[in-house]
C-alpha cells in the first residue's frame, strides 16, 4: 500500500492541522496532488492557508526553501468548506478537538464519503485508537499517526496501531511518514503511547522530591540540564502550562486504572488550583518574565577549602563503595540509599552521597559556572567534613548543591524511573527498545533514549538503586520493571 502518491485530506486546521498540512505539501511531487485542509470554523481552513503562505515565505526569505518548492507547496493546498469536497483522497489525517464522541462522529461521516481504500488516520495524542475505530464498518483501517508540536520541526511520528488496525495499514503510515521527512516510531494504542508515558517521571519525580522540601526547583532544574536536559522539569512545566501537564498526568493516571506509579502530584495541583499555570499566566514555579533565578552560590568555605583541597594528598578510592575517601570522608555516589542509610554501612558519620552524572558533562563556556551536581551529607557530617566533600567535588569540574537527604537524589533517580517506566513499556509490546529511544530523542529532545542510558550504566545498578527507593517509600511507584530485573545477569 503505497500512499505517497495520493492526495490527502487534513481535518482541523488548528495548530496541528496546519503544521500536518504543510509538511504534506512540502513533501508532496505527484502531478494533482493536494492536500485539501477542512475545518468546522468556517473561515478557519483559508485562514491557515493564508499563515502558511506567510510561513513558506519566511522559509524562502531564509534560504531553506526555494521561491519555486514553496508555490508549489501553497498550490497544493485547497481549503474546503465540506468534507465530500475531498471525498477522492487516499488518505485522512484528523486533527480536530481531543473528544472521543467529535472524532468518532467525523470518521462514521467520512467513512460514507472516502473510498474503501482511504486510509484513516488521526492525530490524537491521548485517545485510544482502538475506542476511536470501534462503531466503524471497517475499523481495521484506522491508526494513529501521533505528530509533535511543532509539527514542520519535529520529527518524531507515532505510528500507533489499534486492536482492529490492519498491520498493512499502519506500515502505509510508517513509510509515508518517511516520504514526509518523519522519523516513525511503531507504537501500540496504550495510555500515553510512548513518549507521554515514558516521560511522566520526568515530572513526577521532580514534583516527588518538591513535596519532600528536599531541593528549589532552580537546584533540580541545573541539575537536571547538567546531563543533556533542554529544560529542566520546572521551568519545563511553566512552559507547557500546569493545566495542561496535569490533566496528562492525570488521563495516564486513569486510563491505567490508577496505579500510584502514576499519580499526579499534590504540588502541581495546588499550582493549578491557584491559577500559576506558569508562563501564560506570568507565575508558576517561577515568575515571568524573570523566569529561572540564579542558583545559590556555592560557599566561600568550600570554594577556599577547595584551593587547599588540590594541595592536600589525593584521595583514596573507595572500590567497594565506587567512591573515594578523602581526609576521611567517604564520598560516594548514590545507589538509591540515603546518607543515613551509609552512615549505617560505613560506621562512620564522614559520609557525602552525590548525584550520578550519567556519562555527560555539559561542557561549561570559560567563566561560566560548572555543571549542576546534586549531594547529600550525613546527620553528624562536620561543617569542616563538609567543606573537604564540596572541594573534591569541585576539583572534578562540578559545582555541587546541597539537598535534603533524598534517596537517589535527583538525576540517578530522575533517569531510573524514565528508564524503569520504558522497559515496562516494552515489556507491554508498546514499542521495541530502539523505537522508545527515538521517540524520546526526537519526540521530547532527551539528551540520550532510555536503553542508551541503559546501556551506559548498568543493569544492577539501576534495579539496585530502585529496589533501595522501594524499600524507603513502601508504595507501587518504584517497583522495577520485570523486564528491567531480567536484565540483570
Ligand atoms: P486546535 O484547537 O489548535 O485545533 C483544532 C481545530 O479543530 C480547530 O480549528 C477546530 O475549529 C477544529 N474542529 C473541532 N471540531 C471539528 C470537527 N468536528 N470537524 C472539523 N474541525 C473541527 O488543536 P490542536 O492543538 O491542533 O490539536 C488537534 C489534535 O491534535 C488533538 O487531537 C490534539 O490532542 C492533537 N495533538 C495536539 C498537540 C499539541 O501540542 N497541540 C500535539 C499532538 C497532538
Amino acid at each position: 500500500m503505497d500512499l505517497s502518491q495520493k492526495s490527502v485530506l487534513v481535518v482541523g486546521a488548528g495548530i496541528m492541522g496546519a503544521g500536518i498540512a504543510q509538511v504534506a505539501a512540502q513533501a508532496m511531487r505527484g502531478d494533482g496532488q493536494r492536500v485539501f485542509l477542512h475545518d468546522a470554523r468556517a473561515g478557519a481552513a483559508s485562514d491557515a492557508k493564508t499563515k502558511l503562505a506567510a510561513t513558506l515565505d519566511g522559509l524562502v526569505a531564509k534560504g531553506k526553501l526555494s521561491a519555486d518548492a514553496a508555490s508549489a507547496a501553497l498550490a497544493r493546498i485547497v481549503p474546503v468548506s465540506a468534507v465530500g469536497e475531498a471525498a477522492a483522497v487516499g488518505l485522512v489525517v484528523e486533527a480536530v478537538v481531543e473528544r472521543l464522541d467529535v472524532k468518532r462522529s467525523l470518521f462514521g461521516e467520512l467513512e460514507a464519503l472516502v473510498a474503501e481504500d482511504c486510509v484513516l488516520a488521526t492525530n490524537t495524542s491521548s485517545i485510544s485508537v482502538t475506542a476511536i475505530a470501534n462503531g466503524l464498518k471497517r475499523p481495521e483501517r484506522l491508526v494513529g499517526m501521533h505528530f509533535f508540536n511543532p509539527v514542520p520541526l519535529m520529527k518524531l511520528v507515532e505510528v500507533v496501531s489499534g486492536l482492529h488496525t490492519d498491520p498493512a495499514v499502519a506500515q502505509a503510515i510508517f513509510e509515508l511518514s518517511t516520504v514526509w521527512g518523519k522519523v516513525p516510531v511503531h507504537a501500540k494504542s496504550t495510555p500515553g503511547f510512548i513518549v507521554n508515558r515514558i516521560a511522566r517521571p520526568y515530572y513526577a519525580e521532580t514534583l516527588a522530591i518538591l513535596q519532600e522540601q528536599a531541593a528549589a526547583p532552580e537546584v533540580l532544574d541545573a541539575c537536571l540540564k547538567t546531563v543533556g536536559f533542554r529544560m529542566g522539569p520546572c521551568e519545563l512545566m511553566d512552559l507547557i502550562g500546569h493545566d495542561t501537564n496535569f490533566a496528562v498526568t492525570n488521563s495516564v493516571y486513569e486510563a491505567n486504572f490508577y496505579d500510584k506509579r502514576y499519580v499526579p502530584s499534590l504540588v502541581q495541583r495546588e499550582l493549578v488550583d491557584g491559577g500559576m499555570l506558569g508562563r501564560k499566566s506570568g507565575r508558576g514555579f517561577y515568575r515571568y518574565p524573570q523566569g529561572v533565578p540564579a542558583l545559590p552560590p556555592v560557599s566561600v568555605e568550600a570554594v577556599a577549602a577547595s584551593a587547599a583541597a588540590r594541595a592536600v594528598a589525593p584521595a583514596a578510592t573507595d572500590d567497594r563503595h565506587a567512591g573515594v575517601v578523602v581526609q576521611g570522608v567517604h564520598i560516594v555516589p548514590t545507589d538509591g540509599r540515603t546518607a543515613r542509610a551509609w552512615v549505617r554501612e560505613l560506621g562512620t558519620s564522614a559520609v557525602v552521597v552525590h548525584d550520578r552524572l550519567m556519562g555527560k558533562r555539559e561542557s561549561a563556556a570559560e567563566g561560566a559556572r560548572a555543571p549542576a551536581l546534586a549531594y547529600a551529607a550525613a546527620p553528624g557530617l562536620s561543617a569542616e567534613q563538609r567543606a573537604v566533600a564540596v572541594a573534591h567535588l569541585m576539583s572534578q569540574g562540578v559545582e555541587p548543591h546541597q539537598v535534603s537527604d533524598t534517596p537517589g537524589l535527583v538525576v540517578a533517580r530522575t533517569v531510573a524511573m524514565l528508564i524503569n517506566e520504558a522497559a515496562d513499556a516494552v515489556q507491554q509490546g508498546v514499542c521495541t527498545p530502539d523505537g522508545a529511544d527515538a521517540a524520546m530523542k526526537l519526540g521530547v529532545n532527551y539528551p540520550a533514549g532510555p536503553f542508551d542510558w541503559l546501556r551506559s550504566w548498568d543493569a544492577a545498578q539501576v534495579v539496585g538503586l530502585l529496589d533501595h527507593l522501594d524499600a524507603h517509600y513502601r508504595g507501587e511507584r518504584y517497583r522495577v520493571s520485570p523486564w528491567l530485573r531480567a536484565q540483570v545477569v
